[in-house]
């Protein structure tokens, strides 16, 4: 070890995880996929095991001053459940590791896991088991994801073609906009504890940024038309950070169109009201954890007529770059922008 310091900053999120990987040797020929995906893939046979697992921290990824405890704990599976969405397999098993310090009763941690079962009800999968430890900064949450599909049925990030047709789900921004209400609120709240926040007309937003629902939905519909997604990720990072990575696991370009882009109409009014653009919200807002695809144009007639299937533009070659067509017809470059943490 050199005495440089180097700052995380300097590397950013996704920096950090390619300056990891590059250390990471295969050693099994069962691991088919390791990290740069949405879940790793391992082989088992007649079929493949994904896995998938994140890390919520109290203060970083929630905040109990507005996110009650249940919520915490469906959104905790949901996201994870979501990753394997994203590979088009489906959810079996969980695990779940919590970290808590004393503030937390056992009715806290009763609160917890009663989104913790909902969600497993919900989608379908066991909770096999994971770990419990003493915390000193809050809640701490870990959920891993094991699911299941045919090796055929995988969509990767790089498996987009030119010409392929560019596909999401249900609509964007509504996520990052009921956190800035979400947070307004508090605010208020903490200027004056005799205020009621006001959320009655914000129930769309601020329901999808506390508990969204992964797109389990969307892949069992996939299923029954026979259509394997060319490509496919979750977006948890904004829509521009995720067809970033799409293009570039793939090696293409692509050209998406303001006019195609969904929003909801609670969305784009908060937005406004919140002096937010309301294309850059969907453009670069997280956590809406609906799914972006790629299809092969013979599969669109499947497709078209899906009320919450919406097709943003297509794959172009690489050199193409990547562009935004605006309502007025002038194409701007992309920019990946993602909701950072660091
Ligand atoms: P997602 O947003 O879909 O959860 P991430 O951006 O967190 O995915 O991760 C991208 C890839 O990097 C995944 O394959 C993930 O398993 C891997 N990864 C993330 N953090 C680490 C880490 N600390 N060590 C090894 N692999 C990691
Ligand atoms: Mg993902």
């Amino acid at each position: 070890m050199s005495n440089k310091r180097t700052e995380i900053s300097e590397l950013g999120e996704f920096g950090l995880i390619d300056h990891l990987n590059q250390r990471v040797k295969i050693k099994n020929t069962s691991s088919l996929k390791g990290i740069g995906d949405d879940a790793a893939v391992i082989d088992a046979v007649d079929h493949v095991k994904v896995v998938s697992t994140d890390l919520l921290l109290e203060g970083v990824h929630f905040d109990l001053a507005y996110a009650p405890l249940p919520h915490v704990g469906f959104k905790a599976v949901a996201v994870n459940v979501s990753d394997i969405a994203a590979m088009n397999a489906i959810p079996k098993q969980i695990t779940v590791s919590i970290a808590l310090s004393n503030r937390f009763s056992v009715e806290a941690v009763d609160a917890l896991y009663s989104g913790i079962n909902a969600a497993c009800e919900h989608y379908g999968v066991d909770l096999v088991g994971g770990d419990t430890t003493a915390s000193r900064s809050g809640l701490v949450i870990s959920v891993t994801v094991i699911g299941e599909a045919k090796k055929e049925e995988l969509s990767y990030r790089s498996g987009a073609q030119v010409n392929d047709i560019l596909c999401v789900t249900g609509d964007l921004g509504a996520a990052l906009v009921g956190l800035q209400i979400l947070e307004r609120e508090k605010q208020v709240f903490l200027s004056n504890p005799d205020m009621k926040p006001e959320l009655e007309k914000y129930t769309i937003v601020t329901g999808r940024q506390l508990k969204p629902d992964a797109r389990m939905d969307i892949i069992h519909e996939l299923r029954e038309l026979g259509v394997v997604p060319t490509s496919m990720m979750d977006i948890s990072d904004g829509l521009a950070s995720e067809i970033f990575h799409i293009c570039k696991a793939s090696g293409v370009g692509a050209t998406i169109y303001e006019d195609k882009l969904p929003i909801d109409k609670q969305t784009f009014d908060t937005a406004v009201e919140l002096n937010l653009d309301p294309i850059t919200c969907v453009l670069n807002g997280g956590e809406d954890y609906e799914l972006l695809f790629t299809i092969d144009q013979k599969d669109f007639a499947k497709l078209e007529k899906h009320p919450d299937i919406h097709f943003i533009g297509h794959i172009t070659k690489a050199e193409e770059g990547k562009y935004l067509v605006t309502k007025s017809g002038t194409a701007v470059q992309i920019k990946a922008q993602g909701w950072k943490h660091f």
